[in-house]
C-alpha cells in the first residue's frame, strides 16, 4: 500500500530516540542499520500437546500455522474463501487463454511440479458485491509461444493485491529468505516515466526528468540569485551545492541541462540528438503535479512519491509473481504431529500415500469460520465452521476486525461489548487495480520506460510497467491503481465502464502520435482486461485498514489487546496496514505472546 504519514513517521521515531535516550540506552552511531526484526524461532517442543487454530490462509495465517507447527502446536488453519492468500491474489492465465492447459503446465513443472496444493494457481475470481460480479478470468497469453520449441513463454500475471516489498520490510524479507523466494528489484521510478494532469498543457503528459529536474534548476537558480550574485562557488559553499542541486550554468543561470532528457536521441555520425526544454517554474507550480491539495487525490506529490520512506529505493518483488511468497509458503515441510485432521476431513486423500507433511496440509479451504467463543469453566477457546467445531487452546484470527466482530460470542464469559465495538470502528480504504496484456511492450520502444510509475490525475491514478522481462514480445501493465474516494466511484462502475474508463486513462497517458504510435487502446489486448476492487470482494472489506495506531489510537490500543485466549494479527494490528510486513510482524507478536505451557 500505500498508506504513509512521513510526519507522523517522524515524530515517532524522534519520541522512540528520546525515550531511549532518556532511559540511558545507546543508540546506534548515525549511519548504522536498523535493527532487523527477530523471527520467532520458539523451541521444537514449545507447543507441545497444545493446538491452536488459525483463522485467515493469507500471509498472516500462512506465517502463523507454519511458524507453529515448526514449535510443537498441532494447528488447523480455516479458509473462508476457495483460495489461498487472501489480498496476496496473483491471477495468472486461465486454461480457457487458447493454448489449451499449455502455460498451467508449464508453470506447475517449474514452481511446483508434484502440483501439490493445485488451488494454489489462480485465474479466476469473483466479486461478491457491487455492480461487477461476473466472474474475471485471466486470458493473458504469450501469443509468440510454441511450447514444443522448449523455450519458456513471457510470464504473465497480475499482482491484484500487493506487488512491491520496501528494503526496510525486514521481517518479511528475511521471511523470503528462510523459504527461499527468489527477490528481483521493483522498479518505482524510471526517470522516464510520464505525468499527466488535466491543468498541465491541456493534459499532455510530460516526462518525470524534463519537469523534476526544471524544478530543482529553476529553484537552485533563484535561490543562487538571492544568495551571491558573483556566482562563485569557491567561495561560497552554498553557490557550490546549488550549482551541483540545479546543474547550473557558469553565471548561476538554468538555460537548459541534458538532465531534463532527449527529445531526439543522440547516436552515430550525424546526430548529435537534441534535449528537452526545460518547464519554467510558475508551469511546475500551477501543473497539478506537485501535490499538497486534497490528502485523497492519488497519490498526492507526482513529484515527490520516490522520496516516501515506503517508495524509496530499493524496492523488491518476488521473482514471478506476488504470490510466490504464500506459495512457498505453503510447501514448508512441518511435523506430521502439526496436522490434526478431523472426521471425513477432505485433506485426507490429499496426504494419502505422500510421506512428507506440509504448510498447505494445516489448510480447510472453504471453512468460514461462524462463530467463536470461549469454552465456559475452561481455558479452551471454540471454533464453529460449516458442519464442524473445533476446541483449541488458542485461536489467533487474521480476519479483517470488522468481520471478526461479528462471529465473536457475548454474553457471560464470552467478548466483551468495548472490545466488539472497537473492532467494527477499524476504517478500512476501497482500493481497485486494472490489468492489461500489451500486444507490444511500446512504453519501452517509444518512451525509453523501462519499469516505474506514470501518474495521472485521471481517475486510474496509475499505471505500473512491468520491472521485468525488458524487451520480451509482451508484458503486463497494472493499468490503474487507486483508493480512497476515486476507488470507492470507479469499483461502483460495471465491468464495461471500468475498462471503458481504465481504456480512457491509459490513452491519456499514451496518445497516439502518428501512424506508426496509435497509442494506447491500440497496443493493448482490450479483451484481456481485468479488474478488481477489494472492497467487494468475499471475505474482505477494502484494500487495507486505515492508519489505526495513529488515526483512532484508542480503538488500535484496544483491538492488539489478546482477550483470553484469542490472539489477533494481520496487517490491521500493526503500524503498517496495507503492508505484509505488518501481516508478518503482528503474526510474530502474538506468536510471542502465547504462555509457555
Ligand atoms: C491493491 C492492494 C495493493 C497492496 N500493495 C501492497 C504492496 O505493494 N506491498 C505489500 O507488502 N502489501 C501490499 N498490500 C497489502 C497486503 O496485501 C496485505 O497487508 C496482506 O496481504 C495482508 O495479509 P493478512 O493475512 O493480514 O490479511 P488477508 O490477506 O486479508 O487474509 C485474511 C484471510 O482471512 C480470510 N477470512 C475472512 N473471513 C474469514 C472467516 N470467517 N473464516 C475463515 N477465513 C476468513 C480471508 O478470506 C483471507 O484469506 C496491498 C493490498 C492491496 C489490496
Amino acid at each position: 500500500m500505500e498508506t504513509f504519514d512521513s510526519r507522523r513517521l517522524s515524530r515517532r521515531s524522534l519520541l522512540r530516540a528520546m525515550t531511549a535516550l532518556a532511559a540511558g540506552a545507546a543508540l546506534p552511531p548515525l549511519g548504522m542499520r536498523p535493527a532487523r526484526a527477530a523471527t520467532p524461532d520458539l523451541p521444537r517442543d514449545f507447543g507441545k500437546g497444545r493446538t491452536v487454530a488459525v483463522i485467515g490462509a493469507g500471509m498472516a495465517g500462512l506465517t502463523a500455522g507454519w511458524k507453529l507447527a515448526r514449535s510443537g502446536f498441532k494447528v488447523t488453519i480455516y479458509e473462508a474463501d476457495s483460495r489461498y492468500g487472501g489480498r496476496s491474489l496473483t491471477v495468472r492465465p486461465d486454461d480457457d487463454n487458447g493454448q489449451h492447459g499449455a502455460y498451467k503446465r508449464w508453470w506447475f513443472n517449474k514452481y511446483n511440479p508434484q502440483r501439490l496444493f493445485p488451488d494454489m494457481y489462480v485465474s479466476r475470481y469473483q466479486e461478491q458485491e457491487g455492480p461487477a460480479r461476473e466472474q474475471q478470468i485471466c486470458r493473458f497469453a504469450d501469443d509468440t509461444w510454441i511450447p514444443e520449441k522448449g523455450k519458456p513463454p513471457v510470464e504473465l500475471f497480475l499482482n491484484a493485491g500487493p506487488g512491491r516489498i520496501p528494503s526496510d520490510h525486514a521481517a518479511l524479507l528475511q521471511l523470503c529468505g528462510e523459504i527461499g523466494v527468489e527477490l528481483e528489484p521493483y522498479i518505482f521510478q524510471s526517470n522516464y516515466n510520464l505525468l499527466r494532469s488535466k491543468k498541465f498543457r491541456d493534459g499532455q503528459p510530460i516526462a518525470y526528468n524534463q519537469i523534476t529536474y526544471s524544478t530543482r534548476g529553476e529553484l537552485a537558480a533563484k535561490w543562487a540569485k538571492i544568495e551571491d550574485r558573483t556566482c562563485d562557488p569557491k567561495k561560497s559553499a552554498i553557490i557550490n551545492l546549488l550549482k551541483q542541486f540545479g546543474d547550473l550554468d557558469d553565471n548561476c543561470e538554468f538555460p537548459s541541462s541534458a538532465r531534463l532528457g532527449y527529445r531526439e536521441l543522440p547516436g552515430g555520425w550525424d546526430t548529435p540528438g537534441s534535449i528537452k526544454d526545460k518547464v519554467p517554474l510558475d508551469e511546475v507550480l500551477g501543473s497539478g503535479f506537485v501535490g499538497g491539495g486534497d490528502p485523497e487525490f492519488t497519490p498526492g506529490s507526482f513529484l515527490f512519491n520516490a522520496d516516501n520512506i515506503v517508495w524509496q529505493n530499493s524496492l523488491m518483488q518476488p521473482v514471478g509473481g506476488m504470490d510466490r511468497i504464500w506459495q512457498r509458503l505453503l510447501l514448508q515441510p512441518i511435523p506430521e504431529a502439526a496436522i490434526r485432521l478431523h472426521p471425513n476431513d477432505p485433506r485426507e486423500r490429499e496426504m494419502r500415500g505422500r510421506h512428507v507433511r506440509y504448510v498447505g496440509d494445516l489448510v480447510l479451504l472453504k471453512y468460514p469460520v461462524a462463530r467463536i467463543d470461549n469454552v465456559p469453566g475452561t481455558k479452551k477457546i471454540r471454533v464453529v465452521t460449516n458442519g464442524h467445531v473445533e476446541v483449541a487452546d488458542f485461536c489467533i484470527s487474521t480476519m479483517a476486525p470488522n468481520l471478526l466482530k461479528g462471529i465473536l460470542a457475548d454474553g457471560d464469559g464470552q467478548f466483551p461489548k468495548y472490545f466488539k465495538d472497537a473492532l467494527g470502528e477499524v476504517e478500512q480504504t476501497p482500493a481497485i487495480k486494472v490489468g492489461w496484456q500489451a500486444r507490444t511492450r511500446f512504453w519501452e520502444k517509444q518512451n525509453h520506460i523501462y519499469g516505474g510509475i506514470s501518474w495521472t490525475d485521471d481517475d486510474i491514478g496509475q499505471i505500473w510497467y512491468p520491472s521485468e522481462d525488458f524487451n520480451a514480445p509482451t508484458g503486463v501493465l497494472t493499468g490503474a491503481y487507486n483508493r480512497g474516494r476515486t476507488a470507492t466511484a470507479f469499483g461502483n462502475l460495471t465491468q464495461k465502464e471500468r475498462i471503458a474508463e481504465a481504456l480512457e486513462g491509459g490513452q491519456h497517458l499514451h496518445p497516439s502520435t502518428g501512424p506508426n504510435e496509435p497509442g494506447f487502446k491500440s497496443e493493448i489486448y482490450t479483451d484481456r482486461g481485468l479488474t478488481i476492487a477489494w472492497q467487494y470482494m468475499p471475505f474482505q472489506v477494502g484494500g487495507w485498514p486505515g492508519p489505526t495506531a495513529s488515526s483512532q489510537p484508542a480503538i488500535y490500543r484496544t483491538i492488539i489487546k489478546p482477550q483470553g485466549q484469542l490472539y489477533l494479527a494481520g496487517d490491521a494490528y500493526s503500524y503498517l496496514p496495507g503492508w505484509q510486513e505488518g501481516a508478518v510482524t503482528s503474526v510474530y507478536k502474538a506468536i510471542e505472546a502465547l504462555p509457555p505451557a
